[in-house]
């Protein structure tokens, strides 16, 4: 019996509505793209689950950076504005964008968020927490890069293959806890360039402050 059901292209009950959007969303991003190139701001797009260390990544980053940039953060939350309170004893400048129900961020809201900023030429937009539909909605960033950590499981990359090809740089995180959860750092590698050959791949330990140097490397920063 064969019992896998595939869902072919153009079977999903919105699908006209779907691409309708995804276009709309394409041509935004590409005047964000231009905006930001012309303000000189170089934007990453930081994406990957709740809990798997984006806004550690970001805040261990930003301090590392902030003699050489000056750098804003957008963070995309449905609710809460936890992770912008962490940032703002930074001393950076931040816009929180809050989805309510939806489950990334859009270009529309970016361009929208990108009016807030004064004087920065290095942003950070941590999306919304999830590995799924982020990567269908180009926000206008140079750079898109995948953050996990291993305690979410031996076969992320497998399973989640979409947002691995279409990121620049991956980031293994929690790689302390790796030996904690049995799992094999060299597999996920292995996994992420059975998706994507030649992939970026950086292990960090946020929490530690491990690897950041090798990220910021990683991003031509
Ligand atoms: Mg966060
Ligand atoms: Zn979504």
């Amino acid at each position: 019996m064969d019992d896998i059901i595939e869902i072919g292209e153009g079977e999903h009950l919105d699908i006209e509505l779907e691409l309708d959007f995804l276009k709309e969303n394409e041509r935004l991003a590409r005047e964000n793209r231009d905006y930001l190139k012309e303000k000189g701001i170089k934007a990453i797009d930081v994406m990957g689950s709740v809990g798997s260390g984006k806004t550690t990544l970001i805040e261990n980053m930003v301090k590392k950076l902030k003699g050489k940039y000056r750098i804003g953060v957008i963070a995309g939350d449905l609710t809460t504005t936890i992770d912008r309170d962490r940032l703002a004893p930074l001393d950076i400048e931040t816009v929180q964008v809050n989805t309510g129900k939806e489950c990334h961020l859009d270009a529309r809201v970016i361009r929208k968020a990108l009016q807030k900023f004064e004087d920065v030429d290095l942003l950070f937009i941590e999306n919304v927490g999830n590995l799924i539909c982020p990567i269908d909605f180009p926000l206008g960033a140079e750079t898109r890069m995948v953050v996990i950590s291993v305690t979410e499981g031996a076969y992320t990359p497998l399973k989640h293959p979409y947002i691995f090809l279409g990121s620049d740089l991956a980031i293994i995180n929690k790689i302390d806890l790796a030996q904690a959860v049995e799992i094999s750092m060299d597999s996920i590698e292995k996994d992420i360039r059975k998706v994507k050959p030649g992939m970026k791949i950086v292990r960090t330990n946020c929490k530690r402050g491990e690897g950041i140097k090798e990220a910021i490397e990683a991003l031509d920063l």
